[in-house]
């Protein structure tokens, strides 16, 4: 209709000029920066009998159940909300990691938080993972709460066990485990032994009387399955032991697969470091290596109201990149570029809780309600009884180095996940047949609902958010404007 497209016109032109007078926020502008995503790492040696022929593309997200029940969404890359073990596999993960605490609970049943990370929520995930041919690695702690190269806190149950009775212990509990787990429907590709032991494990501080508990936990995981591989962990390869670590498991006769390795680059030393002191272990011992945990700030804000590990002027921090999603990607790709520079030995890289969210725009006092029902924070106060360095309850202290930005959507770092080679199984791509041009509130349809919630954006309205703002970019040029709010209107009009 003639009175249509002349109407079209008028509002065009009015909100061109609007447009020369009204200086839109620059950050909703800006979306076609250059990305270190393109960037591929190619593991040339990979060793095909290992992940069916695929590096370790993987990540832990430990606490994603108890994330999603307090509230967070999480969406895919064309902004649809969906499940978020789809959207890796999307981009290509093939491997997730779960953390598996004895029992972290209080007498009472109170959750010490930190995602709630017992063996039904392990074979929950598990399961959940298998649906997407996601594998698992199942990451044994050996406590009933955190376990780091500071604390390796026996569990409850265990405290008085003597070395033997423990031993008796490790064995049929991981048995437990790794059955458990099979039955819920997880596929477990490997299960470390252990949380970064840096000669501390389960309450012992002798290297070869923890290579002696180790072996009975290696053992249960070979009775029960020879295909599994076993990974021993630790942190930090710049502090001078992995070398007395990988001999003295050598003297014990340890049977073990993988030496694993946590590396926060801006704690843990040079890439060029990380495949030195790896590759030394994989030759010397023939174990293959692996980073267990990795990870790198993308900003330097806070998306919870709980303080950040790291972020610009934290003290004892190098950033050697950029603190922005280049600068994180970058970081990633350099990280399994590291691996695969080992050689034949490197196996892949686990990203350290990419999802690890609260809900976004809400007070402390709405955040720490929702620590403290779902367990979604990284404590709650019933922690404090096992764990001194717990003084209330807490969120996440790595929101800013997720690989979600603080509304769950992807960011573009993700997508290095999908550039590290051998790929034998081509990852899915995601569903674009469900996305409508326009239709910035994926609610399946375009209408002129989604023409206001756009305009509404545009002027910066506070509640307005879109969904999707790829459908929003009618003009094809990365950037959403007042010109595609024009195309948007013309469109509708038009149709
Ligand atoms: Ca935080």
């Amino acid at each position: 209709m003639k009175w249509q497209k002349i109407t079209a016109v008028i509002i065009s032109t009015a909100l061109l000029l609007v447009s020369t007078v009204y200086n839109f926020p620059c950050q909703r502008c800006s979306q076609n920066i250059a990305y270190a995503t393109e960037k591929t790492v190619d593991f040339g040696s990979f060793d095909m009998s290992v992940n069916d022929g695929e590096p370790v593309r993987g990540v832990d997200i430990s606490s994603i159940l108890a994330i999603e029940k307090a509230g967070v969404e999480f969406y895919n890359e064309n902004g649809i909300k969906q499940d978020i073990f789809k959207t890796l596999s999307e981009y290509g993960v093939n491997y997730i990691r779960v953390r598996v605490w004895n029992d972290p609970y209080d007498k009472n049943g109170n959750s010490y938080g930190g995602g709630n990370c017992d063996l039904y929520t392990a074979a929950e995930i598990g399961k959940r993972a298998a649906k997407y041919d996601i594998k698992l690695l199942v990451d044994m702690q050996y406590s009933d709460f955190w376990a780091d190269p500071e604390k390796q806190t026996r569990p409850k149950y265990w405290q008085k066990h003597d070395h033997e009775t423990l031993k008796g212990e490790i064995y049929k509990y991981t048995s437990w485990v790794l059955q458990t787990i099979s039955e819920s429907g997880g596929n477990i590709g490997m299960v470390q032994v252990g949380n970064e032991t840096n000669c501390f494990f389960c309450g012992e501080k002798d290297m070869y009387k923890i290579c002696d508990l180790f072996a009975s936990g290696n053992k249960a995981v070979r009775d029960f399955d020879r295909s599994i591989l076993i990974a021993h962990h630790f942190a930090n390869p710049s502090t001078g032991y992995y070398a007395w670590y990988a001999q003295v498991m050598n003297e014990c006769r340890l049977d073990y697969d993988v030496f694993a390795t946590s590396y926060y680059p801006y704690w843990h030393g040079t890439t060029e470091n990380l495949t030195a002191v790896l590759k030394e272990v994989a030759d010397k011992y023939d174990k293959y290596v692996m980073v267990a945990e990795t990870a790198y700030p993308y900003t330097s804000e806070d998306g919870d109201t709980f303080g950040n590990a790291v972020s610009a002027g934290s003290d004892n921090a190098a950033f050697r990149y950029d603190i922005s999603v280049d600068g994180q990607a970058q970081c990633l790709a350099d990280v399994f570029q590291a691996i695969a520079n080992v050689g034949n030995k490197g196996i892949g890289v686990f990203y350290w809780e990419p999802a690890w969210l609260g809900v976004n725009n809400i007070s402390w006092e709405q955040q720490c309600e929702l620590w403290k029902k779902y367990g979604s924070g990284w404590a709650t106060d019933y922690a404090a009884e096992y764990d001194n360095s717990v003084n209330g309850a807490g969120g996440s202290a790595y929101d800013n180095q997720a690989l979600f930005d603080f509304s769950g959507r992807p960011l573009q770092s993700l997508g290095v996940f999908r550039n590290i080679y051998p790929q034998k199984k081509i990852p899915p791509k995601p569903d674009i047949d469900s996305k409508v041009q326009g239709d910035v509130n994926a609610d399946g349809e375009f209408n002129i609902a989604d023409v206001v919630l756009f305009q509404k954006w545009l002027l910066t309205v506070p509640d307005a958010k879109l969904y999707d703002w790829k459908a929003a970019d009618l003009c094809e040029d990365d950037r959403l404007d007042v010109f595609d709010l024009c195309m948007m209107k013309r469109l509708l009009i038009n149709r």
